[in-house]
């Protein structure tokens, strides 16, 4: 089973910072797939980035090497899946605004990139103790859903997390701090393999 981690944005992505200008949404999100795809590695699952490199992969270029990979690997659900990482932000970033929480996004309707995403939302639960949950429960699970590109475009499951918002005070407090960073790494790393094994169960 190939797992990929996306991580959204570059270094030169205009916006995608705090307001303040000292958090860069890339640096973070790089951060965060890095720790991830390590501690995958190291637990023996083949993990892999989808963007090893710091300037911004075009989403076009980046769901063309996802869809290589599950041609590949095959993209069936039990070959081949993606996680996109990114923070939120609840507006241009020109501004501070109130909006906290953790949430998972698919593609509309009911998918396989469900299943995973309950997965992701069942260890945030666990490692986000405290933390706003933002869910959408009207079609039974408790993912947010739509039509991202990197959702719409990649031939196997997809899930994209918005870990917390930069643009609010509290949130990137939490983010920034060691806490913060490995809480969203853990929920990532135990929501996978929670999804792996439910296929060896
Ligand atoms: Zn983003």
């Amino acid at each position: 089973m190939k797992i990929l981690i996306d991580n959204g944005h570059g270094v030169e992505t205009p916006g995608k910072r705090s307001p303040d200008g000292r958090f860069r949404e890339y640096a973070y999100n790089r951060l965060i797939a890095r720790a991830i795809v390590e501690h995958l590695q190291c637990r023996g699952y083949d993990a892999s980035l989808v963007v090893p490199e710091d300037e911004d992969i075009s989403l076009e270029e980046r769901c063309r090497r996802i869809n290589r990979i599950a041609i590949r690997h095959g993209h069936e659900p039990n070959d081949t899946f993606v996680v996109s990482i990114h923070v939120n932000a609840a507006g241009s970033g020109a501004m501070w605004h109130n909006a906290t929480g953790w949430c998972a996004y698919t593609f509309p309707g009911h998918t396989e990139s469900d299943k995973l995403a309950t997965c992701l939302y069942k260890a945030a639960q666990k490692h986000l103790p405290g933390h706003r949950l933002r869910t959408d429960y009207s079609d039974g699970d408790p993912d947010l859903e739509k039509p991202f590109y990197i959702l719409k475009h990649t031939y196997c499951a997809a899930v994209l997390t918005e870990n917390g918002f930069m643009d609010c005070e509290v949130s990137l407090k939490f983010l920034e701090s060691e806490e913060g960073k490995k809480a969203i790494v853990a929920l990532h790393v135990e929501g996978i393999i929670d999804y792996v094994n439910s296929f060896h169960q």
